[in-house]
């Protein structure tokens, strides 16, 4: 996939203010810090398009960005962060799972797990959530960087088996090293011409 050109388009918080449904589009979803915006800044050769979804006082809306006039990259709200209050904690169930029953252009939903941790009930419920609605789950396990390769390997294993995944479903992933970046590309690009 040769990214051209990529662009934010507009920030949401309900359908009538998400873009027209003209192009396919892949959601992007996991806990803050988990190295989100990292991940799409890195896909996209860009290097602050996204901002991350710790900065304080951001607003925590659906973000797309347009790539290439042909797709869209959607930037859903990272969840668990403590800092954020409990009114905006409410907010992020219902504003995230009405996007993923109501997109008709969402073609796949690519989760981040921190490859350091196990996947939490947030991960498995989402994933469970995603099943029932038939939409693909691609799982990247991010900041891979932080362990060897055989420990990478190892424990990409156990959280495979604890969200009960194939090995297809999931890639090691670093933003630092860019490690799985070209990977990642091929099976987003495969999964935009579904
Ligand atoms: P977001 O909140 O999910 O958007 O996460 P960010 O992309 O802002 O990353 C959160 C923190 O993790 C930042 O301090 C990043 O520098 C760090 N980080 C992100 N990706 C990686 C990675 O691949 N390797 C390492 N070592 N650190 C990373």
């Amino acid at each position: 996939m040769k990214i051209i050109s990529a662009e934010f388009e507009t920030s949401a918080a309900k359908p009538g203010q998400y873009p027209e449904a003209v192009l396919p589009e892949i959601a992007f979803a996991g806990r803050s810090n988990v190295g989100k915006s990292s991940l799409i800044n890195t896909l996209l050769n860009r290097r602050h398009l996204v901002k991350t979804s710790s900065t304080p006082g951001k607003t925590r809306l659906i973000n797309f960005f347009v790539i290439n006039n042909a797709f869209y990259f959607v930037d859903l709200p990272g969840y668990g962060y403590a800092r954020v209050s409990q009114k905006e904690r409410k907010k992020w169930g219902p504003m995230v799972e009405t996007y993923l029953r109501s997109r008709s252009t969402l073609r796949a939903v690519v989760l981040l797990q921190d490859i350091r941790r196990m996947p939490g009930t947030e991960e498995i419920q989402l994933i469970e959530f995603l099943e029932h609605l038939h939409l693909p789950v691609l799982v990247i396990l991010t900041k891979a960087d932080k362990f060897s390769k055989s420990k990478q390997a190892a424990q990409a294993r156990q959280i495979r088996g604890h969200l009960k995944l194939k090995e297809n479903e999931t890639v090691l992933f670093s933003a630092k090293t860019r490690q799985g970046t070209d990977e990642i590309h091929e099976i987003i690009g495969g999964l935009l011409m579904e």
